[in-house]
């Protein structure tokens, strides 16, 4: 599951109150919990900005900031009772085969643009949605127009995410075939009543049978995804769960604690008065550490707030430190997320206004954001903040910022909190505050950005 997606809420800013910096309260998991993703939030990104957006496209940009291609594929077999991102449940295949064309046409017009011409790819991500639903052959159709456009023979990283019951043996060896290197696996949960409860596709043989596949072709990197607090979760069905995560031997698992944002299905009836057994806040954490202490004793170790790794292995997670790290990022697909020369742009999210767009020859975009210099910087510093480890250093190479004296009350409330601990040289969230480290990063927002909406 990527970050990169969330659904498009064409929702104006909605200023709330300005919540307690506090964050010691026991916890009801409520409808608008946000997993951050990117900042400012998107609730203040504009359409009037589109054409500025435009411009900075067709302008130069700076060829030593890496590149990266997102790539969405917004299609699964059904959609999560949690998701909260941008899919499809309703296209046929030649639906499926037009979308796939546009997607192929943006990078073939992003190819052209001055911003990106002749400028090497550092990365590819195909996200979604589910990558893995389209077929072998749509795969390397598009892969095929993808690479005559833009090469990425010289990319570091080509990340793809599957959904366990989508893949075939043929599929997998497809999907190494193009060149991927880094294999996400959405598997959520091991338990078939968990698994069908909250709507997943696929069951618990699927991830069995795929398990043999992957191994064969031989990826540098293989992650699985479990989320701890689905609903219907016991700290028994817990414990099987993290007992398989480990028994399936994957070289990295990340865990996600369940939020409920305002557009999954989960929400729509909360807010509608149904109870639904979510569990709280202080519950995912206890799930999780026990999730970080098992891995640990396994031989994994923390990568970021959600990621282990298993200890000694080479392949690092080049998306995502790049991106947390301010790179240029093409963002293509229906309500795709990109960033260029210091602009947040994202894509039409109808089905239609992008398909149409590309098939006149225009960049689909719908909205933007300029950042300015000191938005940057929050921006790296929240995002690098869920490594659970920030260097001053950086800050003061890359934008001449003092970061501890710039972020000084909320480091010292938090770490009054035991949340993290600071000195003139970086940053460390203590294990309280990697478990949610969600939560704190809203304390470090400008005051104009805090208790907004954030989608
Ligand atoms: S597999 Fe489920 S959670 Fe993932 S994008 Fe599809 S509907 Fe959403």
């Amino acid at each position: 599951m990527t970050t990169a997606m969330l659904e498009d809420k064409e929702k104006p800013a909605q200023v709330r109150p300005e919540p307690a910096t506090t964050h010691l309260q026991p916890e009801k998991t409520d409808v608008g919990s946000v997993f951050v993703s990117n900042y400012p939030p998107f609730s203040f990104w504009r359409e009037d900005l589109a054409d500025e957006a435009e411009r900075v496209l067709r302008s130069p940009a700076d060829p030593g900031t890496p590149l990266g291609l997102y790539l969405h594929i917004p299609f699964c077999r059904k959609r999560c009772k949690f998701c909260y991102f941008k899919v499809y449940t309703d296209k046929n295949a030649p639906m499926v085969g037009r979308y796939l064309e546009s997607l192929a046409g943006e990078v073939e017009i992003y190819s052209r643009l001055e911003s990106i011409r002749g400028r090497q790819l550092d990365f590819i991500y195909f996200g979604g949605g589910t990558p893995s639903f389209i077929s072998s052959a749509q795969l390397r159709d598009t892969v095929g127009r993808l690479k005559r456009a833009m090469p990425w023979e010289g990319a570091r990283e080509v990340a793809f995410e599957a959904e366990p019951g989508t893949l075939t043996q043929s599929k997998v060896a497809a999907i190494r075939e193009i060149g991927v290197t880094r294999l996400s696996l959405g598997v959520q949960n091991f338990v078939d009543q968990i698994l069908v409860d909250n709507g997943r596709a696929h069951c618990s043989k699927e991830i069995d049978r795929c398990r043999p596949w992957i191994r064969q072709h031989g990826f540098e990197l293989v992650n699985i995804d479990i989320i701890a607090g689905l609903v219907g979760e016991t700290w028994q069905t817990w414990k099987e769960n993290v007992a398989r995560a480990i028994d399936y031997d994957a070289d990295s698992v990340t865990v996600y604690q369940m939020e409920l944002p305002f557009n999954t299905t989960y929400s729509s009836h909360i807010l509608k008065g149904e109870k639904l057994p979510v569990a709280d806040w202080k519950t995912k954490r206890e799930w999780n550490e026990y999730a970080l202490e098992q891995l640990s004793a396994a031989g994994y170790q923390l990568s970021s707030a959600y990621t282990m790794v298993k200890k000694g292995h080479p392949a690092d997670f080049v998306y995502r430190n790049q991106v947390w790290q301010g790179c240029d990022l093409i963002g293509a697909g229906v309500a795709s997320f990109g960033h260029m020369s210091g602009m947040h742009i994202q894509n039409q999210p109808g089905w239609n206004a992008y398909n149409q767009h590309i098939d006149q020859g225009r960049l689909p975009l719908k909205r933007a954001l300029r950042l300015k210099p000191h938005e940057q910087l929050t921006r790296e510093f929240i995002l690098q903040l869920k490594t659970g480890r920030i260097q001053a250093e950086y800050f003061e190479k890359k934008f001449g910022a003092d970061i501890v004296q710039r972020f000084d009350p909320p480091l010292r409330e938090l770490r009054g909190q035991g949340m993290l601990e600071f000195d003139r040289h970086s940053v460390r969230l203590t294990r309280r505050g990697l478990l949610q480290a969600d939560q704190l990063l809203p304390d470090f927002y400008d005051a104009a950005y805090r208790g907004a909406r954030y989608t």
